[in-house]
């Protein structure tokens, strides 16, 4: 019979339904300990540029999706494991404990998360262990794709042509409908406040009509009902990306969920941006986070001075619609995609600043960061990626007072306008 006990790590896929690490692990093991570490290198003080590499925002956001996690997991009388500490470390003494066999995760494929992936890795050899890998990030799965990912191709445009109509999306995997777990008897650990986590604690749920940014699975899935019943007619941005990011909302899931909405193609490509973005960061590996991104073009030179960064993260620019979205971005942790490229494109082509300060500051600011979508779309602003002239020539601001030709969002998240 088998007796295997395995690990389910949970990292950015907080989720029950479309869980491939969940179900194989399920389906090659008697019993499961799923597990979820917060890491403090995570939530360190950048200290060159005084802000914290993960903000309030979206730790607020992490910790209610893994309070959601345990709760979804108790329904199936299971109980999540959470420890504040070194992933390789925590996971290592809770595997050489209970004995298990195998950690499975869904693997991370950017520079700081492989390396904690890959020194649990040889921690757990030692002790006759093993790390085994799923897919979950993604629409697409890299061995569906008609060319291998060292050849994916460089622009959206190409990548859209060859992969849009041609490669089928899998069907995403049922919520299992049992968890076997056995009692261990170990400590269940607390789930860290933002005070633990040497966070402000200061920050509302940001909730509107629309949208309420409340992490978890239940949340999310309750988002894209929502937008599937209400708003897919009136909006053509979804507000999804929170949930993406940490993995509360599977992009399969939602993929079939919007087949009859009315904007649903453009929802679609959004994910397959996403996807090309992950792609470009598998291909370029590090790259696009040093100074010459995917190109290697180290001819441009950027200013690092951080009073002009600050004037830009504190709304203090000369151009009015910068500083409305930087103060939308600072109360909120949130812009549209408008607003990030005109804001990114403000410090970048405007202010002449290094662009990976910006990229840093959305590191920490944004609840919804994904390392690809981050640091890929400032590789483009910055004109680092093979077709980043394109969009170097629109004229973002424009595009801005077309569409709000009465100032309304000046007046709301500037103080100076409400009175006018
Ligand atoms: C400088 C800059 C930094 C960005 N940083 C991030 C980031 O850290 N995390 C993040 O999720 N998005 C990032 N984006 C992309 C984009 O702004 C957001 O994904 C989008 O605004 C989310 O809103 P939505 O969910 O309503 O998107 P929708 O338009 O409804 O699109 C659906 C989903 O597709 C994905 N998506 C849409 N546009 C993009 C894009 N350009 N690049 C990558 N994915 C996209 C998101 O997951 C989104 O939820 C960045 C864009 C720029 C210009």
């Amino acid at each position: 019979m088998n007796e295997n006990k395995a690990i389910v790590w949970f990292r950015q896929d907080l989720r029950l339904h479309d869980n491939e690490a969940l179900v194989d692990a399920i389906a090659q093991n008697q019993f499961i300990v799923p597990v979820y570490i917060f890491d403090p290198r995570v939530f360190i003080q950048l200290e060159n540029l005084n802000i914290p590499k993960t903000d309030s925002f979206r730790a607020k956001f992490i910790i209610e999706s893994v309070t959601a996690l345990r709760n979804a997991l108790l329904e199936f009388n299971v109980n999540l494991i959470v420890r504040v500490g070194n992933p390789e470390e925590e996971i290592f003494k809770i595997a050489r404990r209970l004995k298990t066999k195998w950690v499975y995760c869904n693997r991370e494929r950017t520079q700081e998360e492989v390396l904690v992936q890959d020194r649990l890795e040889v921690a757990l050899w030692s002790i006759g262990q093993e790390m085994r890998y799923s897919r979950g990030k993604m629409l697409f799965y890299t061995q569906d794709l008609p060319f291998p990912i060292t050849h994916t191709p460089d622009t959206f445009r190409q990548f859209y042509k060859e992969v849009g109509r041609f490669v089928d999306i899998r069907k995403p995997l049922p919520v299992p409908k049992e968890i076997p777990s056995y009692e261990h008897y170990i400590d269940l650990g607390e789930i860290p406040s933002l005070i633990d986590l040497n966070l402000e604690n200061t920050v509302e749920t940001n909730c509107k009509e629309e949208f309420c940014f409340k992490g978890g699975e239940e949340e999310g899935l309750k988002r894209l009902d929502m937008f599937v019943e209400r708003f897919s007619k009136l909006k053509s941005c979804s507000f999804f990306s929170p949930w993406l990011s940490q993995g509360c909302l599977s992009p399969k899931t939602v993929y079939f969920a919007i087949q009859e909405s009315e904007n649903k193609d453009e929802i679609i490509q959004h994910l397959m941006v996403r996807d090309f973005f992950r792609l470009m960061g598998k291909k370029h590996l590090n790259s696009i986070f040093i100074k010459g991104g995917i190109t290697q073009n180290f001819n441009k030179s950027f200013s690092q001075n951080t009073d002009i960064l600050n004037d830009w993260i504190n709304g203090k620019t000369e151009e009015p619609i910068v500083n409305a979205y930087m103060n939308q971005l600072k109360s909120t942790g949130h812009i549209s995609l408008l607003g990030r490229k005109i804001t990114s494109h403000f410090l970048v082509n405007t202010l002449n600043v290094d662009w990976r300060m910006g990229a840093a500051y959305f590191e920490s600011i944004l609840i919804d960061y994904d390392p690809c979508s981050n640091w890929v779309n400032w590789n483009e602003i910055a004109g680092l990626t093979i077709d980043a002239r394109h969009y170097c020539s629109t004229n973002y601001i424009q595009l801005h007072k077309n569409q709000d030709p009465e100032n309304l969002f000046l007046k709301k998240w500037i103080s100076e306008y409400s009175v006018i």
